[in-house]
């Protein structure tokens, strides 16, 4: 059954950067109205000039686009209930909390700063949590008209009972109740005229018809105050749907401090967009099947909101390192060989190796795109490394008969007039024949001297066959020259 009525919006502030904890919002509000083919708003919340940061809203922009989470209503496109960005719908707050003024649910505060500085030092002196003491609550009429008309300035703050309990409701988190006597008179209109997020979100969730709210838990704790000033109005309460805090681990929440916290980090690192948009939906919320890998359209049809958990989701890189290899190799050799490009060009200068050939190798042996370079450097430089490398104990190499191997084998190379794979794996593993050796005592010996790595993407021949007969009997020279003077 279909379900046109659903409205829910993403409602970032432009700081910047997008959090993963953000964007997982942004995209559960997505899944919840999409699912219902329903109607998903974009919706810039910028009325803390403070934290306002240039160019941050072309980041959400971006990331939206790039995560195709495409919205049907907001700034840039327009809608019936716009505009779509608070700063342009200042004059509407005033409008508001008047309303809530005249209702007795709201009030004129004048305090100075230096007045609430002594309130909240008190209020720590005591150990007590800051609250504001309603001192403005009982200014006559007339004096709040004569302060207004010289100009003093003012905030609306929210007259909250002091007695009784409030009740919400959360989809997830269930039923909480709070005393009446733990909610602060929050601000609702600041003395710039601008209104706080505590006062926005609701005025714009009401006026926009956003049926479901989401966003993270850190939100819980105001929700009761959100609620007082719903009813405040007459508006009916909307959905809440409080998604968990991502955690780095136990005791920790993920924050930019700690690295891969936003989609850019991510993105840089060489994660594909897909991939982190797959870990993403998991992170707080599972299907109820063994099913881990979902497109955006598969993620539309089965997302059912009332399976987000409550408890913490952890972030971990691991899982999303095996996505991201997973999604790599579901792309074609040629999406590969164009997402690595970039990266093939940091590490490889030398226009005669074929890259579609290092593509071959990579695209089933890639986790993460940014770790390329590293894999691939030595192709166009053999580094130096130690002779020590020659010596494994499970191919039962040693220094001695590496030497005796690449002794061996030099000349057979130096001979031979094709340099394909099938040539090499031929002509060498006959001369492991008849040495009478196992074929490691000869593989891991010409690995070691064409790579100078303990490891490489693909072995001996590979390696050999995109470096060239010339560049790679050089190497083997240089190899046995190491091992002679050891
Ligand atoms: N502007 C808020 C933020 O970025 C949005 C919270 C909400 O979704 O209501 O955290």
């Amino acid at each position: 059954m279909c379900n046109h009525n659903i409205r829910t919006r993403y409602a970032p502030s432009p700081t910047g950067y997008m959090h993963v904890g953000n964007l997982r919002t942004a995209l559960y509000a997505y899944l919840i109205a999409k699912h219902e083919d329903g109607t998903f708003i974009l919706r810039i919340e910028d009325t803390d000039q403070e934290r306002y940061v240039e160019g941050a809203v072309d980041v959400i922009y971006n990331t939206m686009k790039m995560t195709s989470l495409i919205h049907d209503e907001g700034p840039d496109i327009g809608g019936p209930v716009g505009p779509y960005v608070q700063s342009e719908r200042k004059p509407l707050y005033l409008e508001y909390a008047k309303k809530l003024v005249e209702r007795g649910e709201a009030y004129y505060c004048f305090c100075s700063k230096e007045r609430l500085d002594m309130l909240k030092e008190n209020a720590e002196a005591l150990k007590r949590p800051f609250k504001y003491d309603k001192h403005c609550l009982h200014l006559s009429k007339e004096e709040i008209e004569q302060k207004l008309a010289e100009g003093v300035p003012y905030v609306i703050r929210q007259n909250n009972p002091t007695e009784g309990t409030t009740t919400f409701d959360d989809v997830i988190y269930g039923t909480i109740t709070v005393d009446n006597s733990e909610l602060e008179d929050m601000v609702l209109l600041k003395s710039d005229g601008y209104p706080t997020y505590n006062f926005a979100n609701v005025v714009d969730d009401y006026l926009m018809g956003i049926t479901h709210v989401v966003r993270g838990s850190e939100y819980l704790s105001s929700s009761p105050k959100y609620n007082r000033l719903y009813q405040g109005f007459g508006w009916e309460v909307p959905i809440y749907v409080h998604c968990p805090p991502i955690m780095k681990d136990a005791h920790q929440k993920l924050s930019k401090r700690n690295g891969d916290a936003s989609f850019e980090d991510l993105m840089a690192k060489g994660y594909l967009k897909d991939a982190i948009m797959n870990y993403i939906a998991l992170l707080g919320w599972n299907p109820g099947t063994t099913q881990e890998i979902f497109s955006l359209e598969e993620l539309i049809k089965v997302f059912d909101f009332k399976q987000i958990n409550k408890a913490p989701a952890i972030f971990d890189p691991v899982k999303l390192r095996w996505m991201n290899g997973e999604y790599i190799r579901k792309l074609s050799l040629e999406e590969f060989h164009e997402m690595a490009l970039p990266y093939y060009k940091e590490a490889i200068k030398n226009p005669e190796i074929d890259l579609i050939k290092v593509s071959n190798l990579l695209h089933t042996r890639t986790e993460v795109l940014r770790e390329i370079p590293e894999q691939i450097d030595f192709f166009d430089v053999l580094p130096e490394y130690s002779i020590d490398l020659y010596v494994h104990k499970k191919m039962k190499t040693n220094a001695e008969n590496s030497l005796v191997s690449l002794e061996k084998v030099l000349p057979l190379l130096e001979s031979l007039e094709a340099w394909d794979l099938d040539t090499l794996h031929n002509s060498v593993l006959k001369l492991v024949e008849e040495m009478g050796v196992k074929n490691g005592v000869m593989l891991w010996p010409i690995r070691t001297a064409l790579s100078g790595k303990a490891f490489t993407p693909g072995g001996a021949f590979e390696l050999a066959e995109i470096l060239g007969k010339e560049e790679s009997l050089r190497r083997i020279r240089i190899g046995i020259e190491k091992l002679k003077n050891a």
